[in-house]
């Protein structure tokens, strides 16, 4: 307000003498030019300040409609941002401040008023106005604000132990700012027994001075019983000489579903960390973003050296193919899980069997996001099949295939050899006068005598060649994409071998030969069983013939 401004001055008074005399006093103030609207009742009151420009309210509290305090609380519902200046006839503080607390702004005695006390009292009337809106709006705001973050708001007169709550504060807790009170002991029979630890490790050191800011997370009791966990923050803002914190304000927030979902994160990892199986989730691009224990036991790298890495970068073997790596990667990410059993190597350099599942996961639109790997070390698994198919299909003295094996596979060959009509020359051998060695050295001579056969035999194989001990001092060979004519050349080579390589042991040296019988197998040999039998017949015929030679059957 300027000095040049007219100022719109509302007197209410139903006492035309009274109202003159407020005209006569505005009328005479030498700098302000006021505009004077004088209303006898509280109703035409009412309704000039809802349909004209006002600037200030002057107001008698006893009028025809309307008497005492209730004059001024139906002005102040009337207007939020007008000035009120309560005129009064008699000397009463007591009542005079309770005006002020209704809202009126200054209160001014009738008998005492002059142009000076009654322009001043205008002035700091709407000053005042200009303040407590002012204060009210930022008051608004920061309601707002604590009300949309969903934040209580506590404010402690740490001596006396009051505390002012907001509404938040209290309905976060189910309770009414009435239910709740002001006394801080409120909020001590609502924390939860266990977490006075956590509150103390902050609050008391803050209230020493020793800290910036007090902040704790923990429990507080609602109105129907359960718990909700706050995240509570506060600051000192006042000390007395001594240094002894004599305000503090804070905010507290509603932390629960937060807590409920770190508490199910965690009963899920505990859960995943107890399983034996290496458990590890990768980002979309094969990044290591977490693994369990057993991972570590399983590769021999720890979390920390696995995190951020990919699994082939750690892993990687070598023993499978990029086509094997392909047909994952397609299975994965066509969203399929994919199951399979890979050669790994560990942190050592050790390789091992793992079988592996890798599960995609995807996001609430469906978009892959990450992957989930369980591993399962196998290796002893897989030994132990190996050592038992050994055990299952090979001769412990010699190392070749068992009968029973060197029949599956000569009938695999056969039925290979219908398919691509190529000829296998297959050999029947027999040791000559092998019963002689057992009788006159003893039948580990004689295992020994098997083995030095076995040896000169794997000298002459090719890779291809298959080789089976069918009992005692007889073996049989099948020799694939081999014509009779080779055969013989190759049992020949055999025969004169081992003629020509005693063995050497205990200082004996025992020489012995070999019968051999050779068949071809071809399309129309009958049976893989019918060219055993005739290269046997083969060998009978060579033994016939004073053994230590190769006989072909015709
Ligand atoms: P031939 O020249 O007619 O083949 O005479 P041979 O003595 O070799 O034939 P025979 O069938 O009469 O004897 C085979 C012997 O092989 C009989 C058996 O005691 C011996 N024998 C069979 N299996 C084993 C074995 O695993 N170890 C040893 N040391 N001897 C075996
Ligand atoms: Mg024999
Ligand atoms: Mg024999």
């Amino acid at each position: 307000m300027t000095e040049a401004t007219n100022c719109c001055v509302l007197l209410i008074e139903d006492e035309p003498g009274d109202a003159s005399l407020v005209r006569q006093y505005l009328r005479a103030s030498p700098n302000l030019r006021f505009e004077l609207i004088w209303r006898e009742n509280l109703a035409d009151g009412e309704q000039t300040i809802a349909q004209q420009k006002i600037d200030v309210v002057l107001v008698d509290l006893s009028l025809p409609d309307s008497r005492g305090l209730d004059t001024v609380r139906r002005i102040r519902k009337a207007t939020r941002v007008l000035p009120i200046i309560v005129l009064t006839g008699h000397d009463d503080t007591e009542f005079s401040l309770k005006a002020l607390d209704c809202g009126a702004q200054d209160y001014l005695i009738k008998t005492g008023i002059d142009t000076d006390s009654l322009v001043r009292a205008i002035r700091y009337a709407m000053s005042r106005i200009s303040l407590e809106r002012r204060l009210y709006e930022s008051e608004q705001r920061m309601g707002m604000a604590l009300q949309s973050a969903n934040l209580g708001l506590w404010d402690w007169h740490i001596p006396s132990g009051k505390i002012i709550f907001n509404d938040l504060w209290a309905s976060m807790l189910g309770y009414t700012l009435d239910d709740i009170g002001a006394d801080i002991d409120i909020w001590k029979r609502l924390v939860h027994p266990d977490d006075w630890q956590v509150i103390h490790a902050s609050l008391d050191p803050h209230l020493r001075g020793e800290t910036e800011l007090y902040s704790s997370e923990h429990r507080l009791r609602h109105k129907l019983g359960h718990w909700v966990w706050v995240h509570d923050t506060g600051r000192v803002l006042e000390w007395d000489m001594q240094g002894q914190a004599i305000r503090a304000v804070g905010i507290h927030q509603d932390i629960s579903l937060r807590k409920a979902s770190e508490l199910r994160d965690h009963l899920l990892v505990s859960a995943l960390e107890t399983v034996e199986h290496g458990v590890l989730i990768t980002d979309i691009n094969a990044g290591i973003e977490w693994a369990n224990k057993a991972f570590e036991t399983l590769t021999g790298y720890s979390r920390d050296e696995a995190i951020g890495m990919r699994p082939n970068e750690l892993l990687k073997s070598g023993e499978q193919t990029p086509a094997f790596y392909q047909n994952l990667w397609d299975t994965i990410l066509s969203g399929n899980t994919w199951r399979g059993e890979v050669v790994n190597r560990r942190k050592n350099g050790e390789l091992y069997d793992e079988e592996l599942v890798i599960t995609p996961v995807k996001d609430l639109q469906g978009c892959i996001r990450h992957f989930v790997g369980v591993k399962q070390d196998v290796s002893i698994r897989k030994r132990t099949e190996t050592e038992l198919w050994e055990l299952a299909t090979t001769d412990g003295l010699t190392g070749f295939l068992n009968r029973r094996h060197f029949m599956t596979r000569l009938e695999e060959e056969f039925a290979r050899v219908q398919r691509n009509q190529h000829r296998v020359a297959v050999l029947m051998l027999d040791l000559d006068h092998f019963k002689q060695i057992n009788d006159n050295y003893g039948h580990p001579t004689g295992d020994a005598m098997l083995q030095h056969f076995a040896n000169i035999i794997r000298t002459e194989l090719r890779k291809i060649d298959v080789v089976g001990r069918l009992g005692g001092e007889e073996f049989a060979i099948f020799l694939p994409d081999t014509e009779a004519e080779p055969a013989v050349v190759f049992a020949e080579r055999l025969r004169k071998l081992l003629a020509d390589t005693p063995m050497i042991i205990d200082g004996h040296t025992i020489s012995i030969t070999v019968s051999i019988g050779i068949a071809t197998m071809h399309t129309d040999s009958g049976t893989a069983d019918c060219v055993l039998t005739k290269a046997d017949k083969a060998l009978y015929t060579a033994k016939e013939h004073g053994r230590n030679r190769v006989r072909v059957w015709l």
